[in-house]
């Protein structure tokens, strides 16, 4: 066997390659393994794609008002097909912008499926590689749902490869996916229905962020089916027919999308072998270090369960590059307060705690400040979307532990925000910021209380 390498990453996606590219920067020998598009789930299937899907919708809105501002446009044609060429095309510019930041960090990208072949042994492709650290990164897939006729519908991977837009679309799920899916077949001309086991959208996230979502769901035309767990899917003549549980059948659906979520992706590449334990959901279990119970073989992002994000996959690989080669032994990503938006539209920028969590956790001493309005761009138009912002204290001090907004713009203003709760800002920190005006994010400096 070839002198070890000090570290082999397998999975070259968001986490893999950060973590790669970080320690080959500090120095060490690195191989990554990758046999598929590099950039993982984001690039290819996930955040960039979905992003142009998202900007897309907000075009098709943006046609609706532009009347209302005083354009006069002639017919109106949205050509599915062409706006997947252009977005397949800057997906490939992408892979290739990653390819040659990876070949310039140092690091070794071995085209080749991995698994682990004992203690510091990684098998790539045919050869065995000897590795003194070993990160696996190998991310998830969507999880579909063991009922029978299941594969006639689609996952987030299929929606990426329609070659056309279906005129009717089930979705069925009721988190980020189903939020964000829903909002782009909607506004590009679908009939979208939403099929959910519960009775909310977005369950785990505040309350008020889930019911004005709904709100603007509705009057986007998208229908929600509550309550309803699906038993068969089944392809007839007319389209695809999702019968549920309780013997009641929804469509019929040009397209039925899977959206409940994804499963880490664990199997055929040697962790039983190996020893490697997994949490409840079959996640690679790992420490606040990234840590496996097997010495020298660490986790990131997606495969080990825990807030399924690109910057999150991204920073605990940067964390872990450094403690191990970079002289910093402290070095680990602090999970708390990670701020998350979801596309859906008008899109939602949470950080924090929700009012429940808060409450849970802080009894009486929670306080809340919420304000809804219309932003000052449908102060014109007829197509007329609310907003709404929340901010959650607590103690006397009135330390801002969740804020919470959904509307035009929530997007962009959270990052900043997300800054001022690390440092522990309260709600008087808050009211002494000048406003900028007219912008949504002023209602978060000026909220009433
Ligand atoms: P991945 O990016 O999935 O990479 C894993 C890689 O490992 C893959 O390339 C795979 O081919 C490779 N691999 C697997 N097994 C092996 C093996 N045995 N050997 C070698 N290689 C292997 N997050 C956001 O922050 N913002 C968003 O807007 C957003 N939108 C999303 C939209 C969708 C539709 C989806 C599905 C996800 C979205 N995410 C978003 C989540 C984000 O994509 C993931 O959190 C992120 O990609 C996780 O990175 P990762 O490195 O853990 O895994
Ligand atoms: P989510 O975890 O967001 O939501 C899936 C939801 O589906 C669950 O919360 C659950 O809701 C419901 N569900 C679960 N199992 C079933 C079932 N068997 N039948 C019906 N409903 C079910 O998963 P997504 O698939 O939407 O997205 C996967 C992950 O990807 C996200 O968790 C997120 O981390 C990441 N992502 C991030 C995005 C972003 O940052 N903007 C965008 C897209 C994805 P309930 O319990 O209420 O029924």
């Amino acid at each position: 066997m070839a002198e070890p390498w000090d570290l082999v990453v397998i999975g070259g996606g968001s986490g893999g390659l950060a973590c790669a590219q970080r320690a080959a920067r500090h120095g060490a020998r690195v191989a990554i393994a990758e046999p598929g598009p590099l950039g993982g789930t984001c690039v290819n299937a996930g955040c960039v794609p979905k992003k142009l899907m998202y900007h897309a919708a907000d075009v098709a809105h943006a046609l609706v008002d532009a009347a209302d501002y005083g354009f006069a446009l002639e017919s109106v044609r949205h050509d599915w097909a062409a706006l997947k060429t252009r977005r397949d095309a800057y997906v490939e510019r992408l892979r290739g912008i990653y390819a040659d930041n990876l070949a310039r960090s140092g690091a070794t990208l071995l085209r080749a499926h991995a698994r682990l072949a004992g203690p510091g042994c990684v098998e790539i492709g045919s050869t065995t590689h000897a590795a003194r650290h070993v990160v696996i990164a190998t991310g998830g897939r969507p999880a579909v749902p063991a009922v029978p006729g299941a594969e006639a519908g689609i996952t987030s991977d299929g929606f990426f490869a329609l070659e056309s837009r279906p005129n009717t679309v089930a979705i069925v799920g009721s988190g980020y996916i189903a939020a964000e899916l829903s909002g782009v077949f909607a506004a590009l001309g679908s009939r979208v229905t939403v099929v959910m086991r519960h009775d909310r959208m977005l369950r785990s996230f505040d309350e008020m962020l889930a019911a004005r979502l709904a709100a603007a769901m509705q009057a986007d035309g998208i229908e929600i089916a509550p309550a309803a767990r699906p038993a068969a899917l089944e392809r007839r003549p007319r389209g695809l027919m999702l019968s549920l549980e309780d013997g009641r059948s929804l469509g019929p659906f040009d397209c039925l999308v899977w959206a409940i979520g994804r499963k880490p992706d664990v199997a055929g590449f040697g962790l039983a072998e190996t020893g490697i334990a997994l949490g409840p959901d079959g996640e690679i279990a790992t420490d606040p270090r990234q840590d496996t119970n097997v010495a020298g073989v660490h986790a990131i992002g997606d495969v080990t369960g825990r807030n399924e994000l690109t910057p999150v996959a991204i920073a605990a690989g940067r964390r872990l590059a450094d403690r191990l080669f970079g002289g910093e032994p402290d070095a680990r990503l602090d999970y708390r307060l990670i701020p998350t938006v979801v596309f859906s539209h008008p899109p939602i920028g949470t950080v924090g705690l929700s009012e429940a969590a808060a409450r849970a956790e802080y009894g009486d001493a929670v306080e809340v400040f919420r304000h809804d309005f219309m932003p000052l761009y449908h102060g014109v138009t007829a197509r007329r979307r609310r907003a709404e912002v929340k901010l959650v204290t607590t103690g006397p001090s009135r330390r801002i532990v969740g804020l919470h907004a959904i509307g035009m713009g929530a997007d962009e203003l959270l990052q900043g925000f997300a800054v001022a709760l690390r440092l522990g800002a309260t709600k008087r920190d808050f009211d002494d910021t000048v406003a900028i005006h007219p912008t949504s994010a002023e209602e978060l400096v000026t909220l009433p209380g």
